[in-house]
């Protein structure tokens, strides 16, 4: 009997190495890697540049807390601040723990302008983690189901419907902010309209609530620029950064600008882990690799090269919805459950994930190659073109 408690429906497999887009099992067996540990290991894997860095870090201090001052986190900040055009940010572990600092940053921001009971505006189908207040926010019931009476405090309205939260507006006054992933993941891949993410900025100004972009999977460089929302040309009042900030070492951050600045003193809110040397220094590394190698750019030429290939090779195939996706942030709806296709991609040689039941979810490293592209096109293309064959 395992002794892990049952939170994962895992996979037989493990994995023992890996180079680069590549993994190898612990059998010796080879897997294209194309979720990147769920839009994590943003360098793949065993990248020279980040291994010297963690390395050397952990030859000189791992930890010391945040009662002392940590210079790389200071760097981290300096560096996250002018990328994302913020002021300030918090350092923590995890996408769900930067995400529970600004929840509690909107609250705290409510109560200065005497709000009692500030109500924090959520998405349907959006994902902001597992703890009892992102749980919450998350607008899955299935996730929610059990784990009663949730935090209250959110209310919630269709993704990119802007007359919605007019509505919440005018019938709500103890509103303080609204939270949004720029592009759905785990919702399965859905992108927020640029006139959508322009008009929520406006409607936020005008009734002084912060705007809180979750880019935990969709920031640092995935969607083909460093942060989501900047497509749009907007900027939120907080972002939230996890999953693919540190390159595969836990680190999350959350930033803030203007009226969000400033509102938490010392006592107010912490974390023991947050930021510390060798977390910060993977961060600041995996920051420095997305630059000098251009990864950005990568990132736009090689999720259109994977769209395009997989457009083509599924033309004839019925049964697909939608290719769609923002650089190497890439999903593909069926119109059917497919959930079988991880295992199916695990026989060819191929990792990659299924969520929101029907859309197959691509997330691979942003220094994926143009041969990894054609490669994972021809293997999931075969596999999808197999799967919906009649
Ligand atoms: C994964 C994810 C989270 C939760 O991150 P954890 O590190 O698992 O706590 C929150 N928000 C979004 C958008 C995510 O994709």
């Amino acid at each position: 009997m395992s002794h892990l408690m049952n939170t994962y429906a895992r996979l037989p497999i493990a994995f023992s190495h890996g180079d680069g887009s590549w993994v190898t099992d612990t059998d010796g067996k080879c897997y294209l890697d194309a979720l990147a540990g769920i839009a994590v290991s943003t360098l793949g894997h065993n990248h020279p540049a980040l291994v010297a860095a963690i390395a050397a870090q952990a030859g000189r201090i791992l930890h010391s807390s945040n009662l002392y001052r940590i210079p790389q986190q200071e760097q981290l900040a300096d560096k996250l601040a002018a990328l994302a055009g913020m002021d300030e940010v918090f350092f923590c572990n995890s996408g769900c723990e930067a995400n529970e600092a600004a929840i509690k940053l909107a609250r705290y921001y409510g109560h200065r302008r005497d709000v009692e009971r500030p109500a924090i505006v959520v998405m349907e189908n959006a994902f902001h983690g597992r703890t009892m207040a992102t749980l919450s926010a998350t607008g899955n019931r299935k996730a929610q189901a059990g784990f009663e009476p949730l935090v209250s405090g959110f209310v919630r309205v269709p993704y990119n419907d802007l007359e919605a939260i007019r509505a919440v507006a005018r019938a709500n006054q103890n509103v303080v902010a609204v939270m949004l992933e720029i592009v759905q993941g785990e919702g399965g891949i859905h992108i927020a309209d640029v006139d959508f993410q322009r008009g929520l900025r406006t409607l936020c100004d005008e009734n002084d609530w912060l705007l809180i972009c979750d880019e935990v999977q969709c920031g640092t460089g995935r969607t083909g620029t460093w942060f989501g929302f900047q497509h749009a040309g907007i900027r939120p009042d907080v972002v939230t950064l996890a999953k693919g900030l540190g390159g595969g070492v836990p680190i999350g951050a959350c930033l803030t600008r203007g009226k969000a600045t400033g509102l938490f003193k010392p006592g107010k809110h912490g974390s023991t882990f947050g930021g510390n040397h060798l977390a910060s220094i993977a961060a600041l590394t995996t920051i420095a690799v997305i630059e000098e190698d251009g990864l950005i750019d990568n990132a736009v030429a090689i999720g259109r090269l994977i769209r395009e290939g997989l457009a083509q090779a599924l033309a004839a195939c019925t049964g697909v919805v939608e290719i769609r996706g923002q650089g190497l942030m890439i999903g593909v709806e069926l119109d059917r459950p497919c959930a079988e296709l991880v295992l199916r991609a695990l026989d060819v040689g191929l990792l990659i994930n299924v969520t929101a039941d029907r859309v197959v979810r691509l997330l691979p490293p942003l220094n994926f190659s143009a041969d990894d592209a054609r490669e994972l096109v021809t293997r999931l293309g075969g596999l999808i073109g197999d799967f919906l064959a009649p």
